[in-house]
């Protein structure tokens, strides 16, 4: 078969590396095509020009091609509605419908949902009033949450300390911020606990969990400084025990995925939720509709099963015919290579030598690269996923590390700690 691949990142790489080795594209007639790609990808699959943004050049692009299977791995396009335009053009595609994105596209929407189906989370108000929202304060207690509606590239939280900073900020927000994603505001309880991420393939029907991470947002050791895309990440996340894992399926993904064909918006692709780790349980803190960046670098060093075959039975509302997704019992971690200056303007063009970086068994994954004649350069805040495994988080951390030393990218930098909260835990 033929398989086209959106996307240009570390989660898309890592993509490109599994489904290169499913049974999908095993014969030698089989094309894998990836838009735009980057020099990692072009390692697995033919890199094109294609605009994710253009659906008309995408539709002919896979009538062109002949693809039987597309698979979107940002959000953008989700929300945008490819997969109903290719869809509505017979084209088999891994991702939700636009109604269905709405669950990472629009906050309200997903809080409004959890509130008609019982789904544990953070007590809200959501509004398009400044004035409503500011009256709103007054149900809730310092720290405030607040968030932009739609989506704002992973910036449109606020934690504000003092009524005076969450009275500032939704006053910035409703004054074209985050421009028409801040048009709606949600307001939120403030929950104390750990973070996970828990991600589930689904068909709208069928369910399958195919593994937990734990990332790490903020740019400096420590969880210092400010929030990035992802610093690096860590499967399984073991704070989610079976007893929590078996929970946050019943009360949160299966009611979820239920409430979404109930409302005839059926979810297909994958379903990652962020989640928070309360006193009193589980409680969905957001969801995301594709695999997170760094998480799907760890899943995807993890899982045994065939990822195309179960990316083509979400396409094909046949998830129910398929075996639970078997992963490796080893922990994977990455760490991201970042370029001096990011999460704020990072320097482009720096030398990268990946050395022999992958020879006991890591993989080198490119987020943020191009080629510049013979030489790997820099082109992006986040530049590589430095993935690892190991029989513990101690094990993997150590092994990730030791390929990271190997690599020279002197205009880079990386967190040091990736994996600490687990390996403090595994040291006790
Ligand atoms: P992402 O980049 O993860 O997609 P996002 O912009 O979609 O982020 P959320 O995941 O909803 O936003 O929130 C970002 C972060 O803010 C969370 O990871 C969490 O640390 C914090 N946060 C969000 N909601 C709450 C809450 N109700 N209580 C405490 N912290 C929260």
């Amino acid at each position: 078969m033929n398989i086209l691949l959106l996307g240009s990142g570390g989660r898309e790489h890592a993509l490109a590396w599994k489904l290169a080795q499913s049974r999908l594209l095993s014969r030698a007639e089989d094309k894998f095509y990836a838009a735009p790609g980057n020099p990692g990808i072009a390692e697995h699959a033919t890199c094109v020009a294609l605009d994710a943004a253009d659906h008309g050049a995408v539709i002919a692009f896979c009538d062109e091609h002949r693809i039987g299977l597309v698979v979107v791995g940002p959000e953008a396009p989700l929300v945008d509605g490819l997969a109903d335009s290719l869809r509505a053009e017979g084209i088999s595609v891994f991702g939700p419908s636009k109604a269905a994105a709405q669950l990472e596209g629009s906050k309200g929407f997903t809080k409004d949902l959890c509130e008609r189906a019982g789904i544990p989370t953070a007590g809200y108000v959501r509004t398009a009033s400044l004035g409503e929202a500011t009256a709103a304060l007054d149900r809730f207690a310092a720290p405030y949450v607040l968030k932009a509606d739609g989506l704002a590239a992973g910036k449109g939280v606020v934690i504000a300390q003092t009524r005076g900073e969450a009275e500032a900020a939704l006053a910035d927000m409703f004054g074209g911020q985050f421009g028409e994603a801040g048009a709606e505001v949600v307001i939120e309880e403030f929950l104390e606990g750990e973070e996970a991420s828990f991600f589930a393939l689904t068909d709208g029907a069928t369910i399958l969990p195919c593994g937990t991470a734990q990332d790490h947002k903020r740019v400096g050791d420590g969880d210092t400084g400010p929030n990035t895309g992802g610093m690096g990440a860590y499967s399984p996340a073991k704070v989610l025990t079976p007893t929590l894992h078996g929970e946050v399926l019943k009360r949160i993904i299966a009611p979820t995925v239920r409430a979404m064909a109930d409302e005839g918006m059926p979810y297909s692709g994958v379903l990652y939720a962020g989640l928070m780790l309360t006193e009193d349980g589980p409680r969905l803190i957001e969801y995301n509709a594709r695999f997170g960046d760094p998480e799907c670098q760890v899943l995807m060093m993890r899982m045994e099963s065939d990822l195309g075959e179960l990316m083509l039975a979400c396409a094909e509302n046949r998830l129910g015919t398929c075996d639970p997704v078997q992963r490796s019992p080893k922990t994977a971690l990455t760490v991201v290579m970042a370029a001096n200056g990011y999460p704020g303007a990072p320097e482009k063009g720096g030398a990268i030598d990946l050395g022999d970086a992958e020879a006991s068994g890591a993989k080198v994954f490119h987020a943020g690269t191009r080629r510049a004649g013979d030489t790997l350069v820099a082109n992006g805040g986040r530049v590589l996923n430095v993935t690892a495994t190991g029989d513990s988080v101690t094990e993997a951390q150590a092994a990730a590390y030791q390929a990271v030393d190997a690599i020279d990218f002197p205009t880079g930098f990386c967190r040091r700690d990736i994996g600490w909260r687990e390996v403090e835990r595994e040291r006790s």
